[in-house]
């Protein structure tokens, strides 16, 4: 059994009435979306972290044209491999934005008639909010992913799509032989994109694939090009890092560029948890 934590305590949350509550009685209010908000203040944070309510309008709109479904389906096909048929698996979405993934990822196993429990966390609360709304099939809830609401030893697969990577939670959350599927971008990924605003792009570096606790079970690269213009270009460049360190002026450039071909390129790291303890005790 699987279900929220207490950000305080780590004990189970359960709910009663509006809210959920611990066995050493810290509470918190269950939104009208369904969403709990189990960030704790951090000095380190700003008042509203993670994505604002426009960038996550902007990643609905373009992922719902369709264009990074190549990217979906890889995910869901890797976590069905993950998964054991014959019990209830626990799936950890590691900032999941505004669910797209999640929802898609959800039709996917009801399909093939596995069962699941799916939580979604992110850090912005607008983005979860959004989230809850749409896709009813999974549990979310505001909170980092460096201090994931969920007790150790539980999860049966950690998703991490362009977020930060906490190996130590995620360690701590998985079981043993448990698995992480890391989505990062690849060299080239946006490069007709990044080309619309800069003068001399860089390829993105390629990430290294050692990480503490965890054994490297292989790379799955997925590539594709796809034409965007106008607002759709602009919505998918509000999607990237560079947007928050590039001028307004790159936007208006994107927007006035007309129809830009770009390649797509993600790769997916797959890890297992490694059977010994690797980390003190959490
Ligand atoms: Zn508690």
């Amino acid at each position: 059994m699987c279900s929220f934590c207490c950000p305080k305590c780590r004990e189970s949350l359960r709910l009663e009435g509006n809210g959920y509550i611990c066995p050493n009685g810290h509470s918190f209010d269950k939104a009208r979306q369904g969403y709990v908000n189990l960030l704790m203040p951090n000095r380190r944070h700003s008042s509203a972290p993670g994505d604002s309510r426009e960038m996550i309008i902007s990643r609905r709109r373009f992922l719902e044209s369709g264009k990074y479904d190549i990217f979906s389906d890889k995910l869901n096909e890797l976590t069905a491999n993950c998964l054991n048929s014959c019990r209830e698996n626990t799936i950890v979405d590691c900032g999941c934005g505004e669910g797209y993934y999640d929802g898609r990822l959800c039709e996917y196993l009801d399909k093939l008639k596995i069962k699941y429990k799916l939580y979604g966390v992110d850090i912005s609360k607008d983005a979860v909010k959004a989230a809850s709304g749409k896709y009813k099939g999974v549990s979310f809830a505001v909170a980092s992913v460096f201090d994931i609401p969920i007790r150790k030893n539980s999860a049966d697969v950690a998703v991490s799509v362009f977020s930060p990577m906490a190996e130590s939670e995620f360690y701590r959350i998985l079981k043993k032989g448990g698995y992480l599927i890391y989505a990062v971008p690849a060299a080239r990924h946006l490069m007709g994109l990044k080309e619309a605003v800069y003068d001399k792009p860089y390829e993105n570096e390629k990430k290294d694939t050692a990480y503490k606790g965890f054994r490297f079970e292989g790379r799955h690269s997925v590539r594709g090009e796809i034409n965007v213009s106008g607002e759709e270009a602009v919505d998918l460049f509000k999607m990237t890092p560079y947007y928050y360190k590039t001028e307004l002026s790159a936007v208006e450039k994107i927007r006035g560029t007309g129809a830009i071909k770009t390649e797509i390129q993600f790769d997916f790291l797959v890890y297992r948890k490694e059977e010994a303890e690797t980390y003190e005790d959490f």
